[in-house]
Formats: structure tokens, sequence, C-alpha cells
């Protein structure tokens, strides 16, 4: 399921230190047991505290010492999932992980470094930028009615206009599920090549038509690229996220993230669900995803409560409407939990596609309300799956 193609390293662009935050240039984080060693032969490994025997409910020792912190068969494994180099790959404990390590990395607390981002968007940016104490700047995306457009000039502008030195972009969005055009990122990072990293979060990418933005990252330095575990590969529980960079940032990011971020049985699990026959499996399950993504949109297109389904890229609809209050309540009624996104847009709620079941039961809930006449083919209602 390769969705970009590693292209030969001689056309790569140099990373620009002044990208990184002025006082962590040099910073060359804490040396760990595992970062340290010279690399001689040696049998005895007497430098970490670890326990000399194993223990009782480890009987084989496999947890008794600290892990690798970047693995190198999982960094290999990530690499080729992707279309990247390894040394391109930085994993972490879910992408939320690596959101907060670019923070931290590419802006400093209580000066004039900011992040830009475009609501309605994921929560996290804002979060890790004011636990770090640093100011977001809102650049709103438009509502097209059917679907969510990035206004990547008001982006562009808010950069130069307000210091930012990182741009946080979702495509596939949350909530939105609208890819933001490749085009547009291409120009965005090139724009502001001396000025800031754009991050692009494709958390949903393994649902959506287009190419992934890690395409782009060998023409384009202060490109980042966040892929997940969590949502396609159905390993949420995991807590596996990538970021894919320059070399350089990538360097600079490990020395940032805490010393040894992947727990053994996690990086163990993390290169079976990489194997080959399991990602086939990852495949069938995106392609049932975008089947069911229409019949639950033509479910919910139907209710007379709701005014849009938005077009999704991703294996979530957002819905809005002025009965979304009661919409809410009947499915909560019949023990259905979908996600309330009233707080960033007063009339909305997101629902993930599950199961064919999970599926039928949401029409169930909805009752004659929601009785599509026809299920396919998808008519054309603005529904664009
Ligand atoms: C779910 C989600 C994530 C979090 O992914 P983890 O790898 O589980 O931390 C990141 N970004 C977006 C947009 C998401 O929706």
């Amino acid at each position: 399921m390769p969705d970009g193609r590693a292209t030969p390293p001689s056309k790569i662009g140099e990373f620009r230190a002044q990208l990184i935050r002025e006082d962590l240039r040099d910073f060359t984080g804490y040396s760990s047991a595992r970062t340290s060693d010279t690399g001689a032969p040696a049998t005895i490994w007497l430098n970490a505290n670890e326990a000399s025997t194993a223990s009782a409910i480890d009987p084989e020792g496999a947890q008794r010492r600290y892990p690798d912190p970047q693995p190198a068969d999982l960094m290999a494994a990530l690499a080729d999932t992707y279309g990247v180099r390894p040394e391109q790959v930085v994993v972490g404990r879910g992408s939320d992980e690596c959101i907060d390590l670019l923070v931290r990395t590419l802006t400093a607390p209580g000066g004039q470094d900011a992040i830009v981002q475009a609501p309605p968007t994921f929560g996290m940016y804002a979060v890790s930028a004011r636990l770090h104490g640093v100011p977001v700047i809102d650049v709103p995306q438009r509502d097209l009615g059917t679907l969510w457009e990035v206004d990547v000039d008001g982006m562009r502008a808010a950069v130069e206009a307000g210091g930012a030195t990182a741009v946080f972009l979702t495509s596939p969005g949350n909530p939105t599920g609208a890819v933001v055009p490749l085009e547009d990122i291409e120009q965005l990072a090139a724009d502001l090549a001396d000025q800031a990293v754009v991050v692009v979060d494709e958390a949903y990418q393994e649902f959506a038509g287009p190419r992934s933005a890690a395409t782009l990252l060998d023409a384009h330095p202060n490109l980042v690229v966040l892929r997940t575990l969590s949502k396609a590969h159905g390993l949420a529980g995991a807590r596996i996220g990538t970021a894919l960079c320059h070399p350089d940032l990538a360097t600079v990011l490990r020395r940032v993230q805490a010393p040894y971020p992947m727990p053994t049985p996690v990086a163990e699990l993390a290169v079976a669900a990489l194997s080959a026959s399991v990602r086939r499996s990852v495949d069938a399950r995106v392609l049932q995803t975008r089947t069911s993504r229409e019949l639950l949109a033509e479910i919910l297109q139907a209710d007379p409560r709701v005014t849009s389904v938005y077009a999704s890229e991703a294996n979530f609809l957002l819905v809005r409407g002025p009965g979304v209050d009661s919409l809410l309540t009947e499915l909560r009624a019949s023990g259905i939990v979908v996600r309330d996104m009233r707080h960033l847009l007063t009339d909305a709620l997101r629902v993930t596609v599950g199961s064919p079941e999970e599926i039928e039961a949401v029409q169930q809930s909805l009752g004659s309300a929601a009785q599509p006449s026809t299920l396919t083919p998808a008519r054309a209602r603005g529904i664009h799956t």
C-alpha cells in the first residue's frame, strides 16, 4: 500500500537550521544508555541499571532491557509503507506526540513565535501550543456548503504578519473530511521556505483519493507529514504515529523526544502490523469503509433534520442542520454515541463510518426520518464519497 515513491536522495533540498527554535539549535538532548555506546563489540551491559535477571512475569526476559528508541526494523517498515527513506521517519506515541514534538521544536514559548491553524480543525495543535505557551493564529476555512476549503493565501499572510514558525494543515481534515490540494500545500511550503515549517496531518490519508504529501518531501525541506496506525490500520490502542520529514529535522525531533518512546511490545506489534498480509487487510478495510461511507451519507442526508452532509475523504462524515440537537438525543437514546461538534460549529456532529451493522443501527434509530428511496448509486445531492 505504499502511496508515495522514494525519490533518489540526490535531489533532496537543504534543511534551513533557522526553522528550528533558536535556543534548541545546538541542543543534543538526553544521552541514553541505548544511544551513547560507541558500538565496539560488547557482551556485558552494565550501563543502564537494568535488572540482571528476568521478571517473574516475563521469564524470557523480553522486556528486561530498555528499548531501542527508534528500532531499525520498525523505521524500515514505516518508511516502506509511506514511500520515504528510514532517515526521514520519526516514530512517536501516536501522531499526538509528533504534534507536541513539532510545536516544542519549532516554536519558543513566551516570545514572538506562534502557530497557524485552519479551524474547524483537530484540537491537538492548539492544545500543544497552549501547554507550551505559544499563541495560536486561526485562519478559518471557508464553508462551501458541501465542502470545506482551506484559505491558503490567508494562512501565508498570517504567518508573515504574525511571526508564526509552524503551520498545521489537516488533509483529509478533521472534522471537515476535505482534502487540501497538493498544489496548495506545495505552494505554501515554497512560499514559506525560509519562515515556517508546514505540517500536513494525514491521519486519514488511507481513505483519501489524492496521493500523500509525502511525495513532496524531497522538494520541500520545510514540509512535515504526519501519519498514524490509529485509524485505517485499526491500532489506536497501540499508540503509533509517525512524522515524515527532512533527515536533519528528524534528528532534532528525536533529540527533543523522551529517551525511550517506543515500548518493546509496541514496536514488535507495529512491525507485524506493517507486513504485506496485514497491509492487504488494511486495504480491504479501507475499501469497505469507502463503500459504507456512501451508504451512511445517504441515510443521514435523508433525515429532514440534516441540511448538509459534507463530502468526506476520511472515515467519518460531518453533518450540519438545525435539527442536530434532536438527532444527537435520538441516537444517544438508542445507545449510539457520535461526536458532538457543537463546540466548533453551532449545529454539527461527526459520525464515524462504522460496520454495516452499526450503520444499520443508525438507520433504525433515525427510523422513518431516514429512509432513502434508493441507496445506490449515490445520488447527486452534494454527496461525494
Ligand atoms: C486521530 C487524529 C490524530 C491522532 O492520531 P494518534 O496517532 O492516535 O495520536 C491526529 N490527527 C488527526 C487529524 C486525527 O484525527
